[in-house]
């Protein structure tokens, strides 16, 4: 099935960053996919805006090999020279005041201004405060903001302040680009497109919810950077507790952003504070032939978790005992994400089958082939009596719908056409992300008052063993990592 493009409004953005990494890798060739698919306006401008001192066509030779590399595109592609016309540039330093003139006079009235914030959060104020006083943004700018945002939340609410002193709320588009994946928007279609899940979607018929979300890369070549934040900053804080929020929400009354943003605030709010006992931190070792995290990291004596497992509990009507274990690290058995609902074995079986019948199980696979699963019981087929076996129902979304995945616009473009639409629905609100920093912060603080050292796990394996015991407790397991 091929996806339906619908045609945005036209559109000046700024890239600050534009000779970045994040830049070079999604940004540009996700604009030029949305070009190819037909969505870019015929007058869009992109311009680009860093330090490096270039012209317009030097910094197009430079989108061109990062689009070439990073989008798979032919170099002598006739298509990728008609996007690149788009291209502009212009020098600045976020701390100067040079440049913004010159980019004030390319911006063009009547189109919609959005800048993509794509530098170190440090500089977010710089931007936002020059934009204001060259009179550059005005009440409709968007501004884009890239994660980490905060690292915890005084840095998170200090940030928040610095953006609202120039924006407001409805102007600012924090990016989780989990939330731009194709799946993370079907689990609310799933949830509320669907009579059936819904009635059984609470305490009274799920026994526990699983979420995963396993690497097999480890942090080598940015480990510095991943050594001052770990598997609860990088990846609990934010992109778990979306998943979180998603499973966990009352319906929204209409798929509006700030609807879906306050059913999301509620369940953080309801979430409890973490017993020691329901955390569980994990590092990586050294094999014979790859170097542990502490090498990755080059930082012995580090303490940070590269895994990390947690139980979860959420404290209103709907989720009152049943607990969401969620699990993340690096180097793991296999690169897989998915969200796994367990539900309550059937109260009582009419059959004489030794075990009766097993509990359903929905799971819904974020990476890799995006899909679901359902467990359900039927007989065993043959004369052998009324014999119990439990068979998936599964379907690859790929395949039902018959795509083979090449159409399906990334988390990137999609989040950025959200941005020229004015759609703030896939993006974090600012409360939202300092009432998950309120819940992690004393997660983390007790840990960094601690002296205690993450349990150690083989690359390759499903984390610590303590980890499992986590589980076991609860005579529950966590689901076989496997992609
Ligand atoms: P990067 O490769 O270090 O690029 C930083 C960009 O900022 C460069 O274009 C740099 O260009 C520009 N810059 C630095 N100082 C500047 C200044 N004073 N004024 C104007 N421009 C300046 O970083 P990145 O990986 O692209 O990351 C950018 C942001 O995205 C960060 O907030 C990062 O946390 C976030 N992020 C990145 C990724 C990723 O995969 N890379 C993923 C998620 C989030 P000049 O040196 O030419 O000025």
């Amino acid at each position: 099935m091929v996806s339906r493009v619908i045609p945005v409004d036209d559109f000046d953005l700024v890239i600050f960053g534009a000779t970045g990494d994040l830049a070079h890798r999604k940004i540009l060739p996700g604009l030029y996919r949305r070009f190819v698919a037909g969505q870019i306006p015929k007058t869009a401008q992109i311009i680009g805006a860093a330090r490096t001192e270039q012209d317009d066509d030097a910094f197009r030779a430079e989108a061109k090999a990062a689009i070439v590399e990073f989008g798979k595109v032919d170099e002598g592609s006739d298509t990728l020279a008609d996007f690149l016309r788009h291209l502009g540039y212009v020098s600045i330093d976020a701390k100067g005041d040079g440049g913004w003139d010159e980019l004030k006079s390319r911006m063009r009235a009547g189109a919609i201004h959005a800048f993509y914030f794509s530098v170190a959060p440090s500089l977010f104020g710089d931007l936002a405060e020059h934009l204001a006083r060259f009179g550059i943004a005005d009440d409709h700018t968007r501004i884009v903001v890239e994660k980490p945002f905060g690292r915890d939340l005084a840095s998170a609410h200090a940030l928040n302040a610095v953006l609202r002193e120039h924006f407001k709320e409805e102007q600012i588009y924090r990016i989780d680009h989990y939330l731009g994946k194709e799946t993370v928007q079907n689990l609310m279609a799933v949830r509320f497109a669907n009579i059936l899940f819904e009635p059984l979607w609470k305490s009274e018929y799920v026994d526990h919810v699983q979420i995963t979300v396993a690497e097999t890369v480890g942090v080598a070549g940015r480990g510095s950077y991943y050594d001052k934040s770990g598997a609860i900053r990088d990846m609990v804080q934010n992109h778990m507790m979306q998943l979180l929020c998603l499973i966990a929400m009352e319906p929204p009354y209409h798929f509006d952003p700030d609807a879906v943003r306050d059913e999301k605030l509620k369940v953080i709010r309801a979430l409890e504070p973490l017993e020691p006992g329901d955390i569980v931190r994990g590092q990586y070792q050294a094999t014979e032939d790859a170097p542990g995290y502490t090498d990755d990291a080059e930082n012995p004596a580090s303490r940070t978790e590269s895994y990390v497992a947690l139980k979860v509990r959420i404290s209103n009507w709907r989720w009152q005992g049943t607990p969401f274990y969620l699990r993340t690290g690096k180097k793991l058995r296999a690169r897989t994400s998915e969200i796994a609902i367990t539900f309550k074995e059937p109260p009582h079986s009419i059959f004489d089958d030794e075990g009766g019948p097993k509990a359903n199980e929905l799971v819904i696979r974020l990476q890799p082939n995006e899909g679901m699963n359902l467990k359900v019981m039927i007989k065993e087929p043959g004369p052998g009596g009324m014999r119990l076996t439990q068979v998936p129902l599964d379907m690859s979304f790929a395949d039902a719908l018959g795509d083979d995945g090449t159409d399906m616009p990334d988390a990137y473009e999609r989040l950025i056409m959200d941005v020229i639409r004015g759609n703030q629905t896939l993006f974090m609100r600012g409360d939202e992300v300092e009432a998950a920093w309120a819940w992690t912060d004393p997660i983390i603080e007790a840990w960094e008052g601690s002296k205690i050292r993450p349990e150690p796990y083989d690359a390759g394996s499903s984390g610590p063993e303590e980890a499992l015991r986590l589980m076991h407790r609860d005579n529950r397991r966590w689901r076989e990592i496997r992609a």
